[in-house]
């Protein structure tokens, strides 16, 4: 594998019509997928397409917005879930105060849950966080001083990336990164160890330039990758082969 795009929402409804398409695409590219699970039903379509697909991964997880879907069955299923082979981690999980679809304390426990989950399963994690940072920082902390796992589409400063670098965390690297008003993200990111970042799109979401505004799929990673190559002064070759080791030690995946 020479790419990785390690945060993928494959099950998404915006490829119903062009998935094989779409994820050929990603094999002509040498590139592998970790598709997350977003609910319970989205965490099992995800282990679904992992079977279907060579070089294809899940994750599964109930994200803050269906946090009011985690019932004790739900959970038991989650965790039967995540015992499949082709299970790589637990996300995406977190907390999500910008739309607030699910009230906060629920949010919190949930998230809490699933922490414990994938600390008894011995599993990464992949992690949502939107304004929500001192609530977040707090359940990760209580949850123990160090982490596996990573934040995925990080948008903060250099302090955050610093804070989230000393609880062990990767930050997952995507769209955002190439969009002009996001100097701040970029000024971060340029301090960042490589080895401490992964590449992502969060498609259908967050298309990188030049193709913002249309859908997103995994092979624009690559725009993230030419973006950070330029910020750190390397070749597109260098983040590429980096972060594709840092995402297979990370979610212990065999290439
Ligand atoms: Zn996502």
């Amino acid at each position: 594998m020479k790419w990785i795009d390690s945060h993928a929402h494959l099950d998404d409804r915006a490829f119903e019509r062009d998935r094989a398409a779409v994820i050929t695409r990603c094999a002509d590219a040498a590139m592998g997928i970790l598709t997350i699970g977003s609910s319970l039903h989205s965490s099992q379509a995800a282990v679904s397409l992992a079977r279907r697909y060579h070089d294809m991964w899940a994750t599964v997880g109930v994200h803050p917005h269906n946090a009011t879907s985690l019932d004790g069955a739900a959970l038991k299923d989650l965790k039967t879930l995540a015992q499949d082979k082709l299970v790589v981690g637990i996300g995406e999980i977190g907390l999500d105060y910008y739309r607030d679809l699910s009230p906060r304390d629920r949010q919190r426990s949930v998230f809490a849950r699933q922490l414990d989950l994938a600390t008894e399963l011995g599993l990464p994690i992949c992690l949502h966080n939107r304004e929500s940072t001192d609530d977040f920082v707090a359940i990760l902390r209580d949850a123990g001083a160090q982490h596996r796992g990573v934040v995925h589409s990080f948008l903060g400063d250099e302090a955050l990336a610093v804070q989230f670098l000393e609880l062990g965390l990767h930050l997952g690297v995507g769209g955002p990164l190439t969009y002009p008003k996001n100097e701040t993200l970029r000024a971060a990111i340029k301090h960042v160890p490589l080895d401490r970042i992964l590449l992502e799109t969060d498609c259908p979401y967050l298309t990188p330039v030049p193709y913002r505004g249309r859908r997103n799929e995994p092979i624009y990673v690559s725009y993230v990758a030419e973006e950070i190559a330029q910020l750190k002064g390397l070749s597109v070759d260098d983040v590429a082969q980096q972060t594709t080791v840092n995402a297979m030690r990370l979610f212990e995946l065999d290439g």
